[in-house]
Parts: C-alpha cells; structure tokens; sequence
C-alpha cells in the first residue's frame, strides 16, 4: 500500500532534516544519507522555484531513514519524521472540520503509526500529510477519515397541560364545568447534536421532568335538551289579575308563603315557567293544586284552582294552560295562591316578577 503515498516531487529535503530525533540510530542514518548525498552529487539537480512549492531539493538516489508511518483504516497514508509530527497530522485533521463548538472534533477513523525505516521520499511535513488524508475521498465521494463532534445544549423546557373532558350523562349537552384547571409542567433537556465531517448527522435528545404537567378536566352533559326544559325565567302566571290581595310575607306567628291574585272563575293559568308536573289534586286548605318541578332547583305551586288540566308526569312549557281559577280550599273569592319554592323554602314571588294587576 505504500505506493498509494509515494511521491517523486514532494520531498523536502530540509524539513526531514528538522524531523530527525538526534539518537544514535538517527545519526548514524543521517552520515549514511550525507555519505549517499555526497557520492552521487553529479546525479543531483536543483529544481526552479516553479516546478514545485518552496525551495526544495530533491534527491534522486534512495535515502533511508527510520520514519512514522500513518494509516487511517488500515490504509497507509504516507509518513512523516517524528511522533509529534504524528499528533500534529491528527490535531490538523481535527481542527479542519472544526466547527466552533465547546467540545473539539475527534477523529473516528482508526488512526495508527509506526516507526519504520523507509526511503526519504515518503517523507512529509505534517500539514501536507494533513491535507492529503483530508482530500482522500471514499467510494461514495465522501471525506476517507471521519471527525466527529458534538454541540450539547441544555435548556428548561415547558411541557404544555392536556385537556381532557369527562361526560356526564345526568347533564344537558349545552352543559360545560371546568372541573379542575390545567397547570404546565417543565422539563431539563439536553440535546446532543453530533456532526461528522463538519455536517449534522443525527441528533439525540435526552429530557428530565422537573415538574409534571396537571391535566384540565371539563365536565359535559351528553342528554338532549327537552323541550319542557325550564328557562330560569318566571312569568306572571294569570294575565288578567283584578287585585293582588295578599302579598308574601309574615302574617302574625305564620308565614304567607305565596301571593293571591284575585281574577275572575274560569280565568287561564298558565305554568309560570316549563317542567314537569310532580302534583295535580286536593291538598288539604290549598284546594286543588298543581304543582310544577322546574328541575333547576325551584318548584312552584298553583292554588285554590276551579279545574285542573294537566297531570302528574306531564310536561309543560313555559305559558301553557295547566289550570283554571277557582275558590277552591281555604279560600274567601276567586283567587291564585302562587308560590316558587327552592326546595323546600319559599320565596317572595315579586323578587321573580312584576305583577300586573288592574288594581
Ligand atoms: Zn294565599
């Protein structure tokens, strides 16, 4: 392999003479070679600056001298004079694919050297030796000697919170509760970028969680909306109201729990708001009674009424006709005893609705 490295023209003749080690091998080769020089001085010629770079002198007879020889891969490259020259011929390799980085290229190709006496014309300085094992190519065009380095970067990275969304099946579609909230999380990261020959080969990322991510939680409804579906919203529940004869409030040690609305006999009552009817009969004073669950929490009460209309189960929406006016129960004239109740605790009906009344 060593014709691969074998040149005529390259021998620098003053620059081998600075690589020699001054050991007494070295010396002894060295009279050798002054002896060789100086006996076939007739057959040596000085070469014109231009047929080759600097000043050199070029020996045609053969010199020996114990050389490092260099071979990446197993392929010898040429030699060079001492064992720093060795580490220099490495260091420059190195250094050409250099980009810039904290941690400095290596060289990946298996390099070796070894001392071994060899004609002076394999002999180069270490920045020829550097740059002809750098413009080595391989069977795929690419650089023979492979460097390698690598960029690590370390940095504190956000780990965004998820959202997730439970369904609830006792809840309406159009409801949405934000059952707990979402908190982002971080993370160390480190990223290795590993370059070869100067270009990005692969990039490895390694990532520590400082602190986990808390997850968002919606609650949905997925029932369909009913049409009884209460609006929140009461209205005055007799439209033609001749008096309003008793509002809510105490009545010396008992509470009246609703309001009386005079009107004539017969007169239309209307559901103040949608829901189902969860009583329709006698009670015991009320006379005969609808009662509506809103199911939003309120539930309201229709009393003294002449007829009743609708049944327990029904559905009603807001302004349907679910009753008629009456004197029925504990009752002096024709009148609505209304109540709205949440749960069990009765309100004053004039905090939902301003009633009407001709007097
Ligand atoms: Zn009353």
């Amino acid at each position: 392999m060593s014709t691969d490295y074998y040149t005529t023209n390259n021998v620098h003749y003053t620059t081998a003479v600075k690589a020699l080690k001054v050991t007494s091998a070295i010396v002894a080769a060295l009279m050798l070679a002054l002896f060789i020089v100086a006996s076939s001085k007739t057959n040596m010629k000085v070469l014109a600056a231009d047929d080759m770079p600097g000043s050199s002198v070029m020996a045609e007879s053969d010199i020996f001298l114990p050389l490092y020889v260099i071979s990446v891969d197993g392929v010898e490259m040429g030699a060079v004079g001492s064992e720093s020259d060795c580490s220099l011929v490495m260091s420059l390799i190195a250094s050409h694919y250099d980009l810039g980085f904290e941690a400095k290229p290596y060289i990946t190709s298996n390099i070796t050297y070894e001392g071994r006496l060899m004609s002076i014309r394999n002999l180069f300085t270490a920045s020829e030796l550097a740059e002809k094992i750098i413009s080595m190519k391989d069977s795929d065009g690419k650089p023979f000697v492979k460097v390698t380095q690598e960029n690590t970067t370390c940095k504190t990275e956000t780990i965004p919170f998820k959202s997730v969304t439970e369904y609830d099946n006792t809840k309406y579609l159009d409801y949405r509760l934000k059952k707990s909230i979402g908190v982002n999380g971080s993370a160390f990261v480190t990223t290795c970028a590993i370059y070869e020959n100067g270009s990005l080969v692969k990039v490895e990322e390694d990532s520590q969680v400082l602190c986990s991510p808390v997850t968002e939680v919606y609650v949905e409804g997925t029932m369909e909306i009913p049409y009884w579906r209460a609006t929140g919203e009461f209205i005055q529940p007799v439209i033609n109201v001749r008096k309003v004869t008793s509002r809510f409030g105490q009545r010396g040690w008992r509470l009246h729990p609703g309001i009386d609305l005079a009107g004539k006999k017969g007169e239309e009552i209307m559901a103040s708001d949608s829901g189902t009817v969860i009583y329709s009969g006698w009670l015991p004073g009320y006379g005969r009674t609808v009662t509506i669950d809103h199911e939003n929490g309120y539930i309201t009460h229709y009393a003294h009424c002449h007829k009743l209309i609708v049944e327990e189960g029904d559905h009603v929406v807001k302004g349907d006709v679910i009753a008629l006016l009456g004197n029925t129960g504990n009752s002096t004239g024709p009148h609505l005893h209304f109540e709205i109740r949440k749960g069990e605790e009765p309100l004053d009906p004039e905090k939902f609705i301003d009633f009407v009344a001709e007097i």
